[in-house]
């Protein structure tokens, strides 16, 4: 009898589908989301595309190794309560992620190669719109240990859900009235809506985490009277939320603003005043949340004002896409040298930059055209250079670096710190962060049962 014929193996679909978003002039008048989901129908026709590759690449290039190819097949199939359980079982802050995640698994995602990668975070996505991931997380029996947790941010939230879990008893001390750290305090809600957290804190809540809040360790809290008081290891994951400054003439002058605290005011409801022709100083993903917030806030005109090329900005593609498309004039190649006026900014002088070879960071370093400074007319100047960690209060025999990312580590492999007992991380985007919290929640369970 001869062999049965093998099965034709399915085409590839190489065009992504599309995914709408509210019209650049509708969605600029406010703060409402730009994203459109896909409706279950368009989402099953996504999930349709996927080769269901034998290696799974997109897990591999998740730093907290989520089975993509696992719940878009459910999800091809039509099960989307089962993907949005899958999801949720191995993710703590999935609901935000189906939004702000920057999607490292597309990049890996061998479609790509012939076409558009899978969407794979709109499908997230579409799990929870049309699936319910009614399971809440259920602690293992109690341990009988004590971990305290410093910061309540991605990688603070993640230790704490995985540790939770195990059954270990864990406080978390937020410097804040809020949980969530950079993600909840500062992304605008157009792309992370106001709701989204709270649903996934909701499911983490049967854990009995205790969150103190308004608590700063190293000033409302004693670093090393956590031992005292009965912790058996302590997570620091306070993140990087000072916001750096530029060492040019007039970043006092009034109507300069800190992108970190623009954005984070505006999160809170406060009233935050623009000028109608705005600046904004940067290249990441904070300096495109300040155009567009800028925008949002009745901006007349808005201009990015960076001082490498396309190339080397740091910021997404999909921000910078979203950006554009509302309108926002990108200045490249341009380095702020002076905020001009005296009682409030009447100018930016600026100079232009042609890029050298490759500085310590990789990227080509801007150098100076000389003679081609010029004036920028502008009554705002919101600086958005980056941010770094507040290490007051952490004890400097922790041995606690600030990497070259400017995020905190203690051990690669293990976030230990020199002191034993005590482990550190966070990272640049909110699923390193995560990354780092789930590092950090394996190594503390391994010290305190002894291994
Ligand atoms: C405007 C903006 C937009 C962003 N957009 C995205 C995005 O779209 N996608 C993405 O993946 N990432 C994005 N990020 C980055 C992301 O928010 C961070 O990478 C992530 O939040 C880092 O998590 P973390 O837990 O390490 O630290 P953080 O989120 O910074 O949290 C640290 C927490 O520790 C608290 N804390 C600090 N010191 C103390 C202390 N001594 N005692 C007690 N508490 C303390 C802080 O109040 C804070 O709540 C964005 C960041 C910003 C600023």
């Amino acid at each position: 009898m001869s062999a049965p014929a093998a099965k034709p193996k399915p085409r590839l679909n190489p065009v992504r589908t599309k995914i709408r978003e509210v019209e650049p002039k509708e969605r600029i008048r406010g703060f409402g989301e730009v994203i459109i989901p896909y409706s279950r129908e368009e989402a099953i026709a996504e999930a349709q595309r996927c080769i269901q590759c034998g290696k799974p690449w997109c897990q591999e290039a998740c730093p907290i190794g989520q089975d993509a190819r696992g719940y878009i097949k459910l999800m091809a199939q039509g099960d989307f309560d089962a993907a949005a359980a899958k999801i949720v079982w191995e993710n703590p802050l999935a609901a935000c992620l189906t939004k702000v995640c920057y999607h490292f698994c597309e990049d890996a995602c061998p479609v790509g190669k012939k076409g558009e990668p899978i969407a794979i975070r709109h499908l997230k996505r579409a799990a929870f719109e049309y699936g319910k991931p009614a399971q809440p997380y259920e602690p293992a029996p109690k341990i009988g240990k004590k971990v305290a947790i410093i910061g309540a941010g991605p990688a603070g939230i993640m230790a704490a859900w995985t540790l939770g879990k195990l059954g270990y008893d864990i406080t978390v001390f937020e410097a804040s009235r809020a949980i969530g750290g950079l993600m909840t305090m500062s992304i605008p809600s157009y792309r992370l809506t106001k709701g989204t957290f709270e649903k996934d804190l909701e499911r983490m809540m049967k854990l009995g985490v205790d969150f103190r809040l308004g608590v700063r360790v190293g000033r409302d809290k004693n670093f090393e009277d956590l031992f005292k008081s009965g912790y058996d290891a302590v997570f620091v994951a306070i993140g990087t939320t000072e916001p750096q400054g530029i060492k040019i003439p007039g970043v006092n002058t009034p109507g300069v603003l800190m992108a970190l605290d623009m954005l984070i005011d505006i999160n809170m409801g406060k009233t935050v005043y623009m000028g109608k022709n705005v600046a904004v100083i940067g290249g990441g993903d904070v300096a495109m949340d300040s155009v567009r917030s800028a925008l949002r806030l009745g901006a007349g005109k808005v201009t990015l004002v960076y001082r490498r090329s396309r190339e080397e900005m740091p910021a997404s593609d999909d921000e910078i896409a979203e950006t554009q498309a509302e309108g926002i004039e990108f200045m490249y190649l341009t380095a702020p040298l002076e905020i001009l006026g005296k009682d409030h900014v009447a100018g930016l002088k600026c100079q232009k930059m042609q890029l050298g070879e490759p500085d310590e960071s990789g990227r080509r370093k801007p150098i100076p055209i000389p003679g081609s400074e010029f004036v920028l007319d502008v009554d705002t100047v919101i600086l958005a250079i980056g941010q770094q960690p507040n290490l007051s209060g952490i004890p400097p025999e922790t041995g606690i670096v600030v990497n070259k990312k400017g995020v905190i580590e203690g051990d690669p492999q293990t976030t230990a710190t020199k002191k034993q007992g005590v482990y550190a991380g966070g990272g640049t985007s909110v699923v390193h962060a995560m990354a780092a919290g789930k590092k950090a929640a394996l190594a503390i369970d391994q010290f305190l049962r002894g291994k």
